[in-house]
């Protein structure tokens, strides 16, 4: 998935990392978020309690995983991280759980992909911080109960919707991350462009972070590509010309969209009339998977305007046919 980390080097999972706020001091935007989740740890902290179980949803790039641990550094605590798919079977959940020391945090990311039967051991766990195991088969088999340390699960999903709503009802706290705006991702360009030493003016950060789609993750890998193009084209400092450059190379448009957005709305355009048409058709159209178009392309075309959802599919707005610079055919009357 785009903006998510599948396919990155280690080189660049080293830097992603190296660019993580550590603190809630430390984490640019989603404000009122933050504002809930600080009383919420200060809480739980006084108490001596583990802290409620936390859902983090949006699209991929946002931090939620950086909030994670973030929550886990704020409640001293462990983090142990794992996702969804990884979770086999109901045993490779319970070597987790039985390892975590009293108001550690469990992270799953994807949770919306968990195996049904390791959703439902959860259950348990995170209701009652009891998990009943299954020994031996046949005609000896038997459970016994363990009974866990208290723990905090922050679950982290695209697809809040998928979730099954058992599973949402054991979250007591339920966390929408948004898009940034323009200016918070410039603050964030300028930290990450601090951290890694590259010299940067305040309109060059503008720049790369108006047409980031929204997305800290990649805020930061435009500015790290910007910096190659300042670096070997121009004297190593980041300016508004330099950024321009970069962006027009890597084909993110004068908007922020890329070549995927530009190629999903001249699809629905050229191909459909401008819809409206269904997702498994324009993703067919497009050589993209359905639930990449969902998760990762649709949601902010459909914040910026390009792009509307109605009950018979997906149509293009006239932002998006203003866009590409096509005048539509229904209007004249064609
Ligand atoms: P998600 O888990 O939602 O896919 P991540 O937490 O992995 O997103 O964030 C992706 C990258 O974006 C991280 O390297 C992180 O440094 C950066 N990032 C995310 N949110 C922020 C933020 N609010 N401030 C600064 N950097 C951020």
């Amino acid at each position: 998935l785009k903006g998510s980390t599948e396919g990155m080097s280690a080189t660049d999972k080293e830097i992603e990392r190296a660019l993580r706020p550590l603190s809630f001091e430390d984490f640019t935007g989603q404000a009122k978020t933050l504002e809930n989740l600080e009383v919420f740890v200060r809480a739980a902290m006084q108490r001596g309690e583990a802290l409620d179980h936390v859902l983090l949803h949006g699209p991929p790039g946002l931090g939620k995983t950086t909030l994670s641990h973030i929550i886990s550094n704020e409640l001293n605590a462990n983090i142990k991280m794992t996702s969804g798919p990884v979770l086999d079977k109901p045993s490779d959940l319970a070597g987790l759980l039985t390892n975590l020391q009293p108001n550690d945090v469990l992270f799953i990311d994807e949770i919306h992909r968990l195996n049904p039967i390791v959703e439902e051991y959860l259950y348990s766990a995170m209701e009652d911080y009891k998990i009943d195991i299954m020994l031996d088969s046949g005609p000896n088999a038997r459970t016994v109960q363990i009974k866990l340390n208290p723990f905090t699960l922050i679950g982290a999903t695209t697809r809040a919707g998928m979730l099954t709503s058992p599973l949402r009802a054991r979250f007591g706290i339920s966390c929408r991350l948004e898009y940034y705006d323009a200016k918070l991702l410039t603050t964030i360009v300028q930290r990450s462009a601090a951290i890694l030493g590259t010299p940067i003016d305040e309109s060059g950060a503008y720049e790369i972070a108006r047409r980031s789609r929204g997305t800290p993750r990649i805020a930061n890998n435009l500015l790290r590509r910007t910096r190659d193009f300042a670096q070997v084209k121009g004297n190593g400092y980041i300016n508004v010309e330099i950024a321009e450059i970069a962006l027009s190379a890597l084909e993110v448009d004068q908007n922020g969209l890329d070549e995927m957005d530009n190629r999903i709305l001249t699809t629905i355009i050229e191909k459909f009339k401008g819809g409206p048409v269904g997702l498994s058709t324009i993703a067919t159209a497009c050589g993209e998977e359905s639930e990449t178009i969902e998760e990762v392309y649709e949601p902010f075309l459909i914040q910026e305007g390009f792009l509307k959802r109605t009950s018979r599919g997906r149509e293009a707005t006239e932002r998006a046919y203003i866009h590409l610079g096509i005048v539509p055919n229904f209007r004249t009357g064609e």
